[in-house]
């Protein structure tokens, strides 16, 4: 079977080599893995070279060069420009696109590779660049099953990789719904700092409280996804009646203290509308009928 390399010397390719795509090689080389690169810009595969990495000439060599080829560029269309005019040495071979892009644009490609005669499967990197190769560095794949665990030995060598689904678009989902809470994360912080800044206090100081915060409110999660799953939110805890006053507590500490209480308002805004819809009396939980109206909304 063309597709059964489980050994850990298997050969892979990697296309592309900005800091993610090294950071991908090296981890392979470290790992034993003889490994083929090609970039745009051959320059910055010196140091790979130096390692011990083959440079293909051209991208059609780097595909040549075995069966598991990883793509990691800019874009989707950044990899449609150097693969589209090539496409037929894709035929019989497998492509791991770990580039960052849309649910659509992951589904898309995978027809586009089917129509190639390529393995495909898509995914997505919840790391930087210096975790790769590590534990800490999680990296989701979604698409069929049966290519994920044909390279699953290969791709073990860049951190902890996890199969989410033969739906090709769900490691972006994954990865959206993962900057998502990054990103509210990182905000509700720097409110926080700029809120204890204006009483002197210093963001080292105030960090192990928010630290707590966040390891508290991360373990409510479970049983507000049971709550959402079921689609009823009794208020075990707290009503959103109750948060949305405390809600109003942020608004009027961070405009006494000429913090910005833009995202506040926002918050309040959207619990608002939750309560106006009949939902104060229930759960936190609650609020998903407003997000995924906003979703129906987008869609429509
Ligand atoms: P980067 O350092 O800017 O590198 C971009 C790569 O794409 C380079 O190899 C570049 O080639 C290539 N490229 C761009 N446009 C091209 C085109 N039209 N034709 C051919 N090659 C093209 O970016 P990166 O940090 O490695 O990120 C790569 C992907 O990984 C992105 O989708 C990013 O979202 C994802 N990612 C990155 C991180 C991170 O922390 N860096 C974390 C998670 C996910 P040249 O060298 O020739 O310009």
């Amino acid at each position: 079977m063309d597709n059964d390399f489980t050994s850990q010397a298997a050969p892979v390719t990697v296309i592309g080599l900005g800091l993610m795509g090294r950071a991908l090689a090296a981890a392979f080389l470290r790992a034993g893995h003889p490994t083929t690169v090609f970039n745009r810009t051959p320059a910055r595969a010196d140091q790979l070279v130096a390692q011990g990495a083959q440079l293909a000439p051209t991208v059609a060599d780097a595909l040549r060069a075995g069966p598991l080829a990883i793509i990691c560029v800019t874009d989707y269309q950044a990899m449609h420009h150097l693969l589209d005019p090539i496409s037929a040495e894709l035929h019989g071979r497998t492509l791991i696109n770990l580039t960052s892009g849309t649910s659509a644009q992951a589904r898309e490609a995978g027809s586009w590779a089917r129509r190639q005669g390529a393995h495909y499967l898509d995914g997505a990197i919840m790391a930087i660049p210096p975790a790769i190769g590590t534990a800490e560095a999680v990296l989701l794949h979604s698409g069929p099953q049966s290519d994920f665990e044909s390279h699953r030995t290969t791709l073990d060598a860049l951190g902890t990789v996890t199969h989410l689904g033969a739906d090709l678009g769900l490691a972006s989902l994954y990865d959206a719904a993962g900057l998502g809470i990054m990103w509210s994360v990182l905000n509700a912080w720097l409110q926080g700092a700029a809120l204890l800044r204006a009483a002197d206090i210093d963001a080292a100081v105030y960090t192990p409280f928010a630290q707590q915060m966040v390891t508290s409110v991360a373990q409510w999660l479970p049983g507000y996804a049971e709550q959402l799953d079921r689609g009823s939110y009794p208020a075990d805890d707290a009503t959103l009646d109750i948060h949305t006053a405390a809600m109003s507590h942020l608004i009027e500490e961070s405009e006494t203290h000429g913090v910005s209480a833009e995202l506040p308002k926002l918050i309040k805004a959207l619990a608002d509308r939750s309560i106006a819809a009949g939902h104060g009396g229930e759960s936190y939980a609650a609020l998903i009928e407003e997000f995924s109206k906003a979703h129906g909304a987008d869609r429509g």
